[in-house]
């Protein structure tokens, strides 16, 4: 049996909407790829700015302040090594400053004219 001009056209269509398959399956096999890259980048770069930040060295003029710590469950004087805001609440980020522990937590800010514990 030979092939009519209907089947013919029939088989170029399918074949063209394969090619079109194959062409969107590569496309978006690339953006996969491309947004993996970029996601990876980005958390490379946040990890690298944590490093910065959490270093713990004390914000410059940052007051001593006598808090308990959760760690050695002991008062201790730390001072400010960093700022947060969690739900609009600022929060200022204290390190303890016993070998360690050296722990990391979270304390309201002092208030201009509160007392220092
Ligand atoms: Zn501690």
């Amino acid at each position: 049996m030979t092939e009519s001009h209907v089947d013919a056209a029939v088989r170029a269509r399918i074949e063209a909407a394969r090619r079109r398959e194959a062409e969107r399956r590569q496309q978006r096999e690339e953006l996969a790829a491309a947004r993996t890259a970029g996601v990876a980048r980005r958390h490379a770069a946040k990890l690298a700015r944590q490093a910065q930040t959490t270093e713990g060295t004390p914000m410059p003029n940052s007051p001593f302040r006598s808090l308990p710590c959760p760690g050695c469950r002991a008062q201790r004087t730390v001072r400010k090594v960093g700022k947060v805001t969690v739900s609009r609440v600022a929060f200022d980020v204290v390190r303890c400053p016993q070998a360690g522990c050296e722990l990391l937590w979270l304390a309201l800010p002092e208030r201009p004219g509160q007392v220092a514990a």
